[in-house]
């Protein structure tokens, strides 16, 4: 398609603002929470979100940056963003746009064969398959390519064993892209492949775990004996640190990535507003000046990640700016969340110590929102492995020691759990 058969934004936009008052309907709890108070409901926001999808599919709406020859619109980044913006005040589906959109499809757009994308992309963008990313282990999430979990060839498949954790949405999800090992005879980044696999498999126990605020959205699984055929590997054998580097990079773009659907104002804040301005609104506050002076850092904090991650995700792996420029918005979004959400729980005063959920409203959510804040500088990997990105790969500064570099993954020494 030739840019002149492109449809111009503008009319795409104004095309998208009648289907979406038309077809969807206003956001409301289960697009503004990520996680339901029981399965049951969590299971219901699942279906709503694969429906809500399906309906973007039917409408004409679902994969705007896809290629056509997958079910995509085959359109640009600014139609996307154009529908996103359109999006704002409007149900969607949440639960898909990461990391079933980004990064899994992007990883699957940018690695897979012909054959695998016209399996797989048509059923993602019609709400039929959620991924996940069977990525971090026991061992450790940070150092990804030092990955145990392993993948032994057996005839036209391989057979993988091992473990993964903290996959979010795994006891619903549909598919999983999986790092494993497939040579431990040379270092750690050259001995990994890339798998999909489908998760609900009787050679995949799933187990839950509870975080502090309750949710049991965090899995971990233990893969036994899993047969994957060889043409669902995902990339060359033992090349796989090449799409893992990729994988990296869509997650650290994550919701910004041109691939999601997801509601943005035009004026760059997202859509959920500040709650710094409703907590202070709530705690009578609102008039008071020291408060109204964290309202605008926090707004501040806001409009500057917004635009900042606009920019990088606009941008591309291909720019100038580099692949590994992602890992600043990664390390300035999980920042400024944690000072945001600090700052609210400061307004909220006595009721962020101690809440009534029925009764405390917008004020209820900081307290727990603040003893959780930290996990937005760990998802999607830390921010301490993005100052060290930035550090290395960006400025230029020396490589911190890696006892592990250049010695076969073999006699890498491992703890008696590692083994
Ligand atoms: C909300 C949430 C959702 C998640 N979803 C998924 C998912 O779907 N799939 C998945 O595979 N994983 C997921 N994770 C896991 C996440 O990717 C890991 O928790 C993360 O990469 C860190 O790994 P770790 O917890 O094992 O910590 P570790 O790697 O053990 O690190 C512990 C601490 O040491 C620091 N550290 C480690 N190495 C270095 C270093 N070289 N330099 C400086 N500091 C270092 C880390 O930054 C961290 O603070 C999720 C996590 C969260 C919080």
């Amino acid at each position: 398609m030739s840019a002149s058969d492109i449809e111009d934004v503008e009319s795409f936009r104004l095309r998208a603002r009648a289907w979406i008052s038309e077809h969807l309907g206003p956001a409301g709890y289960a697009d503004l929470h990520p996680f339901a108070d029981t399965d049951e409901e969590e299971l219901a926001n699942a279906n709503r979100d694969r429906a809500l999808q399906r309906r973007l599919f039917d409408g004409g709406f679902a994969g705007i940056c896809f290629p056509r020859e997958y079910g995509g619109l085959g359109l640009t980044p600014a139609h996307q963003r154009a529908f996103n913006e359109e999006l704002a005040g409007w149900e969607y589906p949440s639960r898909l746009a990461v990391p079933t959109f980004s990064p899994c499809t992007a990883v699957l757009l940018d690695f897979g064969t012909d054959e695998q994308k016209r399996r797989h992309i048509p059923r993602i963008l019609k709400g039929e398959e959620v991924w996940c990313q069977f990525l971090s282990e026991p061992s450790g999430g940070s150092d990804v390519a030092g990955a145990l979990t392993s993948a032994v060839r057996d005839g036209d498949g391989w057979i993988l064993n091992g473990s993964k954790v903290w996959t979010s949405t795994a006891w619903w999800g549909d598919w999983a892209l999986c790092l494993a090992r497939t040579n431990w005879d040379v270092p750690k980044h050259q001995g990994l492949t890339v798998f999909m696999l489908p998760i609900q498999q009787s050679g995949i126990e799933i187990r839950r775990i509870e975080r502090l605020n309750g949710s049991t959205e965090s899995c971990e699984e233990f893969l036994t004996d899993v047969r994957v055929p060889d043409s669902d590997r995902i990339g060359a054998v033992d090349d796989g640190w090449t799409v893992g580097s990729r994988w990296m990079y869509h997650e650290r773009v994550g919701h910004n990535s041109p691939y999601v659907t997801r509601p943005v104002t035009a004026f760059g804040a997202a859509r959920r507003g500040s709650p710094a301005v409703r907590v202070a609104r709530e705690a009578g506050l609102i008039a008071d000046s020291a408060a109204r002076g964290l309202i605008g850092e926090s707004r501040m904090l806001q409009l500057v990640t917004e635009s900042l991650l606009h920019r990088l995700a606009s941008a591309g792996p291909g720019s100038n700016l580099g692949e590994h420029a992602a890992a600043v918005g990664r390390l300035f979004s999980g920042v400024s969340s944690v000072r945001r959400t600090s700052i609210a729980f400061e307004l909220a005063g006595d009721i962020g110590a101690a809440w009534d959920e029925d009764e405390d409203g917008a004020a209820a959510e900081c307290g727990m929102n603040f003893l959780m804040r930290q996990t937005t500088c760990i998802g999607g990997g830390t921010t301490e492995i993005s100052r060290n990105v930035i550090a290395e790969r960006l400025l230029g500064m020396p490589r911190e020691p890696a006892p592990d570099r250049g010695v076969p993954f073999r006699e890498v020494p491992r703890g008696p759990r590692q083994r």
